[in-house]
C-alpha cells in the first residue's frame, strides 16, 4: 500500500470510529489528515455528501493547500477550504475533525463558551472552548472567522449554530479531543441547568496544563518532516 493509500485508509477508519461513537451522523461533518511529506502542503479529506457507511479509501480525496485536487474521483468536502486554512495557520495540527455532535452544538445555540472546567480539558483542548461566530458552510466568511480565532492554539472550537472543530497532532489525538469536548459540553450543560454557580479549575492549574499542551505543539512544529513520513 503506498503512502497516500495509508492516509486514505486512516480517514475511512476514523470515520467508522466517529460514526460508531455517535459523533458523525448521516453525511454531516468531515475529517482530514495532513500528508506529512517534506512539503507538508497537502491533505486527505472525506468526499462531499457521501454516506460514511459506504466509504472506502478510493472515495477519499487528496488536495493541496490551494485546493487543487491531487487524487480521488469524488467531489471533496464543501469545507475543504476550512481544513486548508487550519493547516496553513497551525503547523502543529496534522488532523482536523468537524462534527455536528449534539451537546457541544447545543452550547453554540445559547452562546455559552466552555470555561476551564476540568484539568484534562485545559491539557488537551486549551484554556477554554470558544464559539466562532456564524457564517454559512463553505464560504470565505467562515474561513476568515476561523483563521482569526484558531491562532490562540486551542484544539477545540464550537461553530455557532453549526457544530464543532477539533484538532490534533494525529488522528487518534483529534478523535480523543472530540470525545473530551463532548464530555465537557454535557457536564457544562447539566451544570447550567441547575442554575447554581459553576466552578472552574484554579487559574494556575489551567495555565500549567495549557503550557504542557503548547510544549507538545511546539515539538510537532519543530519536527523534521522526513521523520514525520515514518510516523
Ligand atoms: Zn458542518
Amino acid at each position: 500500500m503506498d503512502q497516500i493509500e495509508t492516509y486514505k485508509q486512516q480517514i475511512v477508519d476514523a470515520c467508522r470510529v466517529l460514526v460508531e461513537r455517535g459523533y458523525l451522523m448521516a453525511t454531516g461533518g468531515n475529517v482530514s489528515l495532513r500528508v506529512a511529506d517534506a512539503e507538508r502542503n497537502s491533505f486527505a479529506i472525506t468526499p462531499s455528501n457521501y454516506d460514511y457507511a459506504k466509504m472506502t479509501p478510493d472515495d477519499v480525496c487528496t488536495l493541496d493547500l490551494d485546493l487543487n485536487l491531487l487524487t480521488g474521483q469524488r467531489t471533496p468536502s464543501i469545507e475543504s477550504s476550512l481544513h486548508a486554512t487550519v493547516y496553513q495557520t497551525r503547523p502543529d495540527v496534522n488532523a482536523v475533525v468537524h462534527t455536528h455532535q449534539v451537546y457541544a452544538s447545543a452550547l453554540a445555540l445559547i452562546d455559552a463558551p466552555i470555561p476551564a472546567l476540568f484539568d484534562e480539558q485545559a491539557r488537551f483542548l486549551g484554556r477554554s472552548v470558544e464559539i466562532i461566530p456564524y457564517a454559512p458552510s463553505g464560504t470565505g466568511f467562515l474561513k476568515k472567522n476561523i483563521a482569526r480565532r484558531i491562532k490562540n492554539h486551542h484544539n477545540a472550537y464550537i461553530l455557532q449554530n453549526h457544530g464543532v472543530l477539533c484538532f490534533g497532532p494525529s488522528m487518534e489525538q483529534a478523535i480523543h479531543n472530540v470525545e473530551i469536548l463532548e464530555k465537557c459540553a454535557l457536564a457544562y450543560l447539566l451544570a447550567l441547568c441547575t442554575e447554581r454557580k459553576v466552578t472552574k479549575i484554579p487559574l494556575a492549574v489551567r495555565e500549567i496544563a495549557f503550557n504542557k499542551l503548547r510544549q507538545d505543539q511546539k515539538k510537532v512544529e519543530r519536527r523534521d518532516p522526513c521523520q514525520e513520513e515514518n510516523r
